[in-house]
Formats: structure tokens, sequence, C-alpha cells
């Protein structure tokens, strides 16, 4: 069997790595950017064919494409291949031919994804259950070899390219707009989520407006699902405490609420769980509190790319000055605006947003700067003894940064100095 890989991202690596390993037939790679010297010298040392700067017909000729996330299943090249079956994305790719013989679990939504199946993973190392943890999450799915359980971060682009993929369980955090940069519109990037409706087990958060009521284990506080009581919840007859844990916030009960279901069906204890919950530590980069300076708290959530999760820091920290900045990837900010209007003490705008929200900014205290540096000087000289200064920016980081990881590690740099 021939294969085409389209596009050369951590996702086709892996596909690349596996189809090799396991000599499963001959692959061209295509790329639209450049291709770096020492994977042009793999290829040739491994008897794999490419073509940089573009990616052209000679893809159709293989009997199988498999494309990069990135890539639209309905763009003009490789359109009729998808409706044919001859072009699959990676999750399609490794479930077909990866994922055998592994209890597959996947989770999605448009915020939590991250930490909740990182949650999920310390919980099954606490309890000593041998899982592969991937997907969307740095490592691709198309790296698990024997394990008998995948946990998978998977993404609405990551389900655009599925087909038959059929998990034991399917878990959807919540839904709100999001990357409609991308998606053609809202249907779009709800239906995809909701393919994991399908799964053999389907949990969803039966509180996020978006996800269509459904058949499938509820998650939710408005039915009484998840109850919350002095720093613990309960979720289907178990009690789990957070007052130890260094998760906080309402949005860290939802998460820690679908870890909990989602490790027990595993096989991990309560005892397990519980234990696991005190000993997370959270993630870099999300409602990171990291200085206490002059008697003013710094708060580094630079991974909220969306409205959604600007407004759950919004209420974790209300009265901050909130930095709000990046490359808008949703339709409307009326409703980040009006939470700003509500929660916050003052903003502070810059970089590829302001021309969407500030029209929006009337009755507001807000200040536009242009670089970082700016911003967290203006924030140091308004914040008075006891505020906090909140980087939640509500867009995704390229239009000044590399990346989330790289705008939040700016701007701890620069509080710091
Ligand atoms: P994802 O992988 O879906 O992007 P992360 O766990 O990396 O999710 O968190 C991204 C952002 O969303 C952070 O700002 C975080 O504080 C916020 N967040 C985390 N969990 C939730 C949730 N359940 N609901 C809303 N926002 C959340």
């Amino acid at each position: 069997m021939d294969f085409a890989l389209m596009g050369f991202g951590v996702s086709n690596r892996s596909v690349l790595k596996f189809i090799l390993e396991k000599k499963l037939g001959k692959v061209f790679v295509s790329e639209n950017g450049k291709i770096g010297e020492e994977d042009k010298k793999f290829f040739t040392d491994n008897d794999v064919d490419f073509e940089e700067n573009g990616n052209t017909k000679k893809l159709l000729d293989s009997d199988l494409i498999i494309y990069s996330p990135s890539v639209r299943p309905d763009s003009p090249l490789i359109g009729d291949a998808v409706k044919k079956d001859r072009a699959i994305g990676e999750i399609e790719f490794a479930w077909r031919y990866v994922l055998k013989g592994s209890k597959v679990i996947a989770i999605t939504g448009s915020n939590g994804k991250t930490t909740t199946v990182s949650l999920i993973d310390h919980v099954l190392k606490e309890a000593g259950i041998n899982h592969f943890t991937g997907g969307n999450i740095g490592t691709a799915a198309s790296d698990r070899r024997d394990e008998k359980v995948s946990v998978l971060e998977i993404s609405s682009f990551q389900l655009m390219g599925t087909k038959t993929f059929d998990p034991e369980v399917g878990a959807i955090l919540n839904i709100s707009p999001n990357h409609l940069d991308w998606h053609k519109d809202l249907d779009e990037y709800v239906n995809a989520k909701m393919k994991l409706s399908e799964a053999k087990v389907f949990l969803y958060n039966a509180d996020s407006s978006y996800i269509p009521s459904n058949k499938g284990l509820r998650v939710s506080r408005s039915d009484g699902s998840i109850k919350i009581k002095d720093g613990e919840f309960e979720m289907y007859g178990d009690t789990f405490s957070l007052r130890d844990s260094k998760l906080f916030g309402i949005h860290n009960v939802y998460n820690a609420a679908f870890a909990s279901v989602i490790s027990k069906f595993i096989g991990a204890s309560n005892e397990d769980i519980q234990k696991a919950l005190k000993t997370f530590k959270p993630l870099e980069h999300r409602q990171e509190l990291f200085a206490r300076i002059d008697g003013v708290t710094y708060i580094n959530d630079s991974k909220s790319t969306t409205s959604e999760s600007t407004l759950m820091a919004l209420d974790n920290f209300k009265g901050s000055i909130v930095i709000i900045c990046g490359r808008p990837k949703e339709k409307d900010y009326s409703d980040l605006v009006d939470g700003l209007k509500r929660k916050a003490k003052s903003v502070i705008i810059m970089g590829d947003i302001v021309p969407k929200v500030k029209p929006l900014m009337k009755d507001l205290v807000y200040f536009e700067v242009t670089s970082m540096e700016d911003a967290v000087l203006k924030a140091k000289s308004i914040a008075r003894d006891g505020d906090v200064v909140l980087l939640s920016p509500g867009a995704t980081s390229f239009d000044m940064f590399k990346n989330y990881e790289e705008r939040g590690e700016t701007f701890k740099r620069i509080v710091m100095k």
C-alpha cells in the first residue's frame, strides 16, 4: 500500500514513524513549507519520497492520504479523495492502524482539554494503570504502541478528519464559539465536537449552552449531578475533596468531575483519584499565580485564547486589571466586553484584537498599548495594594508571539524584572 502524508507536523511525523516501523508500505511526504536538511536526510535514508514548498497532485497517486489537522477536508486538492475514503486525518489513521487492542478514551471541549487529560494521566499514574496519553497534547495518537488504555485529547480540527473513529468513552467538556477563523461556521465546529456523542459511553457538560441536549451521561451542576459543598464535590455517589488541592475555581470542579468519572471507568479507585486530586500540579499558563510584588498579585493565563476561558478567569479574579490581546478567532466579542464591564477594574488592550473590542468599550476604563513591556508597565503603574493583574488574552498569541508559551513566558519575565 502506498501512503501520502499531506503536511509534516507533529502528527504526520508519528504516522511516518509507525508506517516505517511496521513496514506498511511506501511513503510520499508533501509539505507546504520547507523541509529541514535533517528530515531530508532521514527521508533519503529510509526511501521516503518527498516534495516541499507546496502540495501537488502527486499526492493523489497514493492509496491513502493522511492529512494534517490544519488542512480542511473539503480543500480543492483532496476534497474528492476524502469523499472516496482515500484521504483521512491522523486520528482516523491511528484508529484504523495504531490503536487496536487499546481502550480508547477521547476528550474534547473548547476549554479544559489539556487540564482534564493531564489530570486523568496523573490519576492513572497514581493508580499504577499502564496507559498512553496523547492526541492534541504534544504526543500524537499514532505514537501509541502496546498500552491497553489510550487517553486522547482531541481537537475539532482532528475530528473533522475522522470517519469510523469509535472510542469506548467520548467526553465533551464544554462548547463555546471558537476557531471561527478556520471553521465555516459555528454549526460546523459544534458538529465536529458532537461526533464524540456516538461513542459507546458518552459524557457531556449539560450546563454548556452550545452542546445540544443528548442521551449521554450528564455532568451538570444545574441538574444536581455535580453537587458542590464545603470544598467537596459529589458526582454519581462519590465525594471528592478539592480542599487541599491546587485546583481552584469552578471550571476546575468540572474538569475534576470529568477526570474522576473517566478514571473510575478505566479502573482507578476512589482513593487513587482523591490522592491524585491532591497532588496534581496545575499546568503553567493556565490561571497561574506566579508572583506577589508590592501587594499586587500577578496571574498568567496566557493559554486563554477564547472569550469563554477569559470569562472563567474573570469569575475567579473579580476586580482585576486585565490584559486582553492577541489574534481574534471569534466573530463577536460583546459577551467578553460585557464580562469585563461587570468584573474587571480596568482593561489593557493590544494587538490584532483591538479593532474588535475597542468599539465596544465605552463605559470601561481601558488603555491601549503596543507591547507586552508597556502592558506590564501600565498595569504596574495603576495597580494598588491588593490588586490582581491578570493576563488572560481571550485570543491566540500569533499576532505577536510564536505561541502561548512564549507569550506567557514574556509576561512573567517582564513582571519579574
Ligand atoms: P484546552 O486544552 O482545551 O485549551 P486548557 O486546560 O489548556 O484547555 O486551558 C485553556 C484555558 O481554559 C485556560 O485559560 C484555563 O484556565 C481555561 N479553562 C480550563 N478549564 C476550563 C473549563 N472547564 N471551562 C472554561 N475554561 C477552562
